[in-house]
C-alpha cells in the first residue's frame, strides 16, 4: 500500500476512536443514569411492599383489639339475659347480641385474609429485599467501571490527539486536506476501499482504466463523485 495511504488509514482509526470518545461524554453518563434508576425502582418497590406489610400488622391489630371488645360486650349482654324481665327488653338485647355476633364475624374474616396477605407479603419482601441488594451490587460495579471511563475520557482524548499529530506531520499537506474536507463533508470515513468495481463511499462504479490506476499504487486517488480517497484491498476489493 502506499506509505500516504496507511498513514491515512492510521489517521482514520485515531479520527473514529476520538469521534467514539466525543460519543461516550453522552452514552457513558446516560448508561450511568440507568442504572441509578434500577437501583432506585428496586428501593422503591422494596419499601412500597415493606409499607404495605406494616399497615397489614396494625390492621391486624386493630381488627384483634376491636374482636375482643366485641366479645367482652357480648359476654356482659349475654349476663344480662339472665335478668331479662319484659318480652320487649329480650327483644331488644338479642338484636344486639345478634349485631355484635354479626359484626365479630365479619371482623374474623377479614383478620384471616388479613393473615394471610401479612403472610404474602413477609415472602414477598424477603424476595425484593434480596432483589435489592443484588442489584444495588451489580450495579455499583458497573457504575464505578463507567466512573473510571468517563474520568479517563480527557487523558484518552489528549493522548489520541499527540499521536494523531505525529501520523499527520508524516502525510503531504494537500492529501491531508483532502481528507480533513471529506471527512468533514461526509461526516465519517474519508479513506475508502475499492469494492465491487466501485466505490464504496458512495457506491459509484469506477472505470477499469482508474481502478488499475488505484491497484498500481503510485499515488493516492480519489474518487470522481464524493472525494473519497481510495485504496485497493485484495480481501476487499478483489471482486
Ligand atoms: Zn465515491
Amino acid at each position: 500500500m502506499h506509505e500516504d495511504l496507511d498513514l491515512l488509514l492510521k489517521l482514520q482509526v485515531i479520527d473514529y476512536d476520538l469521534g467514539e470518545l466525543e460519543r461516550s461524554k453522552d452514552y457513558l453518563p446516560d448508561m450511568m443514569e440507568n442504572l441509578n434508576r434500577e437501583i432506585e425502582e428496586a428501593r422503591t418497590r422494596h419499601s412500597e411492599i415493606k409499607q404495605k406489610l406494616e399497615d397489614a400488622k396494625v390492621l391486624q391489630g386493630s381488627l384483634e383489639l376491636e374482636i375482643a371488645t366485641s366479645e367482652a360486650e357480648l359476654q356482659k349482654y349475654q349476663q344480662q339475659m339472665m335478668s331479662i324481665k319484659t318480652n320487649k327488653e329480650y327483644d331488644a338485647l338479642v338484636a344486639q347480641i345478634d349485631s355484635l355476633k354479626e359484626g365479630i364475624s365479619r371482623r374474623e374474616t377479614t383478620l384471616l385474609e388479613t393473615i394471610e396477605t401479612l403472610g404474602n407479603l413477609e415472602k414477598e419482601v424477603v424476595g425484593l429485599a434480596e432483589k435489592e441488594a443484588q442489584i444495588v451490587e451489580n450495579n455499583q460495579k458497573q457504575l464505578e467501571i463507567l466512573q473510571k471511563k468517563v474520568d479517563s475520557i480527557g487523558e484518552k482524548v489528549a493522548s489520541k490527539h499527540g499521536t494523531r499529530d505525529s501520523v499527520m506531520a508524516e502525510i503531504p499537506r494537500s492529501t491531508l486536506s483532502t481528507y480533513e474536507r471529506v471527512r468533514r463533508g461526509r461526516g465519517g470515513r474519508a479513506v475508502v476501499p475499492v469494492k465491487k468495481k466501485a466505490c464504496s463511499g458512495c457506491f459509484k462504479a469506477l472505470t477499469p482504466k482508474k481502478i488499475q490506476e488505484i491497484r498500481r499504487n503510485e499515488k493516492v486517488h480519489t474518487c470522481d463523485n464524493c472525494g473519497c480517497l481510495l485504496f485497493w484491498d485484495d480481501d476487499i476489493s478483489k471482486d
